[in-house]
């Protein structure tokens, strides 16, 4: 019963993900016409938090579009634990979507998902389907070059037939994703998975984006900081440092990696779009972002050359 509770509680992380990319959108932090058709209204949020999901919505498209270029239209994307991120259709209107499009979370999640996707019209007309044909259950759905699929991250078994269902290339270039999502799965769940992944996908990278210097000078977990939700934050160990959150790459068999806190992925974005958005709300405390920024990072890695040594350079 505690660990159904405490599955309950993570799947409820993706509306406060969800709520908070939606209100950004809202104010003008970046475009997304697609959001507001998973999530219907928010309350507001402080400008540090627009911010700072500002800073990882554009510092996970920075990787994505350096991974688009690489894999030259042949690759494909895996969003673990996907919630009700929108980048399918954001990539589809913008003309640049890899071969194939495979998205995973709870079975509870990817219901909700489905049911959003079926409601809206738009959506459902950008999926791409060559022989016109789409197949949904309750909780998946397969189109063309999109798959939504239920599963439990902590189960390879399962994941593996999934990924197959989902008509995933092992041996294609492959892009995974996991924005939020590691620190919510136990460290041996996590290392097992990131052990099969790197197994499998012999020309792929890896782009998580969670939290990082976890601990205080007195070695405790600063949870306050984590908009947690109260819930079990199994995975936490690992996101004490840059180096903790890249030798868990590394012991897992992943050929290489690298770490940036936000402060240095938000510094390496665009000056005109930085200029542009700190133009959209006050921030009194330049202090408060730089203190957000500082506990979220991204850590990628690698198999194979044609993804080695990326970095969050522009260009
Ligand atoms: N990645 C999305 C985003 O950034 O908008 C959602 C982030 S939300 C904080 C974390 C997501 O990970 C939730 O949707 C949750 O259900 C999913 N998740 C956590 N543990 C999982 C597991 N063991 N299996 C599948 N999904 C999981």
């Amino acid at each position: 019963i505690k660990d159904m509770a405490d599955d309950e509680a993570i799947q409820a992380t993706n509306d406060d993900a969800s709520e908070c990319k939606r209100y950004a959108v809202q104010l003008g932090y970046w475009c997304d016409p697609f959001i507001s058709l998973f999530v219907k209204q928010t309350a507001r949020k402080a400008p540090e938090i627009n911010r700072g999901y500002y800073a990882r919505v554009k510092g996970i498209e920075l990787f994505v579009e350096k991974f688009l270029k690489l894999s030259g239209g042949k690759g494909q994307i895996i969003n673990l634990g996907a919630g009700f991120d929108t980048l399918y259709w954001r990539l589809r209107e913008t003309g640049n979507s890899p071969a194939n499009f495979v998205e995973l979370d709870f079975p509870s999640i990817t219901a909700k998902k489905c049911y959003h996707i079926k409601k809206h019209k738009q959506l459902i007309d950008m999926l791409n389907t060559e022989d016109g044909e789409i197949r949904f259950s309750t909780t998946d759905l397969h189109a063309a070059n999109y798959h939504l699929v239920g599963t439990d991250l902590r189960h390879i078994a399962e994941l593996n037939n999934k990924l197959a269902q989902a008509e995933v290339n092992f041996n294609s270039p492959t892009m995974f994703l996991a924005e939020c999502v590691l620190v919510y799965v136990d460290a041996s769940a996590t290392s097992s998975l990131l052990k099969w992944l790197a197994s499998k996908f012999p020309n792929s990278l890896f782009v998580s984006y969670e939290q990082v210097n976890m601990k205080d000078k007195f070695g405790q977990v600063m949870l306050s900081n984590l908009r947690s939700r109260g819930c079990l934050l199994a995975g936490v160990e690992d996101c004490e440092s840059l180096e903790t959150q890249q030798r868990r790459f590394t012991i897992n068999n992943w050929e290489g990696t690298s770490a940036w806190t936000m402060v240095d992925v938000y510094d390496s974005l665009p000056v005109m779009d930085r200029s542009r958005i700190e133009h959209i709300e006050m921030l009194d405390e330049r202090e408060l972002l730089t203190q957000l920024l500082q506990h979220y990072c991204i850590a990628v890695a690698w198999n194979g050359q044609t993804f080695k040594n990326l970095s969050i350079a522009q260009g």
